[in-house]
């Protein structure tokens, strides 16, 4: 399998390369040159298989060029062995036909740790093999930070630097990666927000110049890697629910367009998907785009769902290139009109396409904390802000009620204790393996919004 980027211009790279790489040297996203098929006959006979093992069917075909499928096997097995419910990813019924999957047994108690611990895994595997060492630069608006660095702190290969925005993401969020101390952990908060951290981080892949011969590697969703280890619990959550002879739908809560981009890949290798529903706070952009064709920047609102706070939506280049019929330079000439505002839709035909392939809400803090305490009333369970976005937009966009909805459960309600008591319930307790994260010690480094400053920290650093 082969890889190309979105913008047609870098070279087309092996799964290695691409694990090691982040933006393409043109400025666009990897996506694989094709993608594998599954039959109906094939994805039935898939019903009795853990997760893992399905994780494996379903991967091999991504990386098999350069990963055996045995190193592989062990691989995802380990991953998944590292989470603390024997179901990986299991399913919650609330109400008929209205499901939960819950995607937040991992160590950090987000779904980012279903790809992130295997990235770590991976990334590790092949940085040995040629005997290589990385730089490691991600932004988090909260989750993906966490997660990359449970999974890489035990690399000898790894350099991590993660920069999320200063006192902008909860406590819980920024304990879970600031008490992780590795001499190859890097915390950085910057005085500025998510995008601001997104910016430098991007800034500093275009130009690794700072690094002087250094390779900068990605955990952000830009890495192929992740959107590809999330293609799986698409598969695993529809088997379970009768899939492929019954379909199903999904409500994503929805940021950097990663995780519903992952639904979307699953429908064309062949999984029977009724609906795709993003699901949106305040900072709507990919609602507007959706439900109006209007793409355009509207300044960020701080939500009570800080993990979806972000204005512009890196992952969604990956569906406008399938929508623009896979044409590098007509892609490039879109995102850069859209990136200076000089263009502000798409095509209406491929917004129409859009249309077809997704549906999508918005949902406001209040109404968010108005669904939490409704499903806690009426179901007697807890939703975190995220996923109670996911559900309520899951429930206004079902075109079809015979067909089971499934929304993607991406936090654990423990990570959002604000969200929780806004709604007038308790706030769950930490988890075992967490009990004593208010008293671990904390490491990390406050910086200006500054790129030269951050790049020369880490030069510090290295
Ligand atoms: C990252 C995150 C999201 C958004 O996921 P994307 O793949 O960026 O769309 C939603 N909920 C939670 C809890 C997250 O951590």
């Amino acid at each position: 399998m082969r890889y190309i980027s979105t913008r047609g211009q870098a070279p087309s790279l092996s799964f290695e390369d691409v694990l090691l790489t982040g933006l393409a040297s043109d400025g666009g996203l990897y996506v694989p040159e094709s993608l594998p098929q599954f039959s109906h006959q094939e994805i039935a006979s898939w019903s009795a298989l853990n997760y893992a093992d399905l994780a494996h069917k379903i991967l091999l075909p991504f990386v098999e060029e350069d990963i055996s499928s045995s190193e592989l096997k062990t691989m995802v097995d380990e991953t998944y062995a590292s989470f603390n419910h024997k179901a990986v990813a299991p399913l919650i019924q609330l109400d008929h036909n209205e499901w939960v999957l819950e995607l937040f047994h991992g160590p950090t108690l987000a779904f980012k740790d279903f790809a992130l611990q295997l990235l770590g895994r991976l990334m590790d595997h092949v940085l040995i093999k040629r005997d290589k060492h990385l730089v490691i630069m991600g932004a988090t608006s909260g989750d993906t930070g966490s997660a990359a660095i449970e999974g890489c702190r035990h690399s000898e290969r790894v350099q991590m630097f993660i920069l999320h925005p200063y006192e902008r993401v909860s406590e819980v969020q920024r304990r879970q990666m600031t008490t992780l101390i590795g001499d190859n952990i890097h915390n950085i908060a910057v005085r500025g927000n998510f995008d601001d951290c997104q910016q430098m981080v991007k800034q500093s892949f275009s130009d690794q110049s700072f690094l002087n011969g250094g390779q900068l590697g990605a955990v952000n969703s830009i890495n192929w890697a992740r959107i590809m280890a999330q293609i799986v619990y698409y598969f695993y959550a529809a088997v379970a629910l009768g899939g492929p002879h019954r379909e199903v739908s999904f409500s994503v809560p929805t940021g950097n367009f990663g995780d519903i981009y992952a639904g979307y890949l699953a429908k064309k290798m062949g999984l029977p998907i009724k609906q795709l529903v993003v699901a949106t706070n305040e900072n709507d952009i990919l609602h507007r785009c959706i439900s109006a064709n209007q793409y355009s920047k509207n300044s960020l609102v701080q939500t009570l769902s800080p993990s979806m706070d972000i204005m512009v939506s890196s992952n969604f280049e990956r569906l406008l290139f399938d929508l623009y019929d896979r044409d590098g330079s007509a892609l490039s000439e879109l995102v850069v009109g859209l990136n200076s505002g000089a263009v502000n839709s798409l095509e209406p035909k491929r917004w129409q396409q859009a249309c077809q392939l997704f549906s999508s809400h918005r949902v406001d803090d209040k109404k968010t904390c108005d669904v939490i305490s409704q499903v806690a009333l009426q179901h007697n369970y807890l939703l975190d802000p995220h996923t109670a976005i996911g559900v309520e937009a899951g429930r206004v966009c079902n075109r079809h009620l015979q067909v089971p909805m499934i929304t993607m459960a991406t936090a654990h309600a423990v990570k959002f204790p604000d969200a929780v008591i806004e709604a007038g319930q308790t706030a769950p307790e930490l988890p075992n393996h967490l009990t004593d994260l208010f008293e671990r010690p904390e490491r990390c480094q406050v910086l200006d919004n500054d790129l030269v400053k951050v790049q020369n920290y880490m030069i510090s650093q290295l």
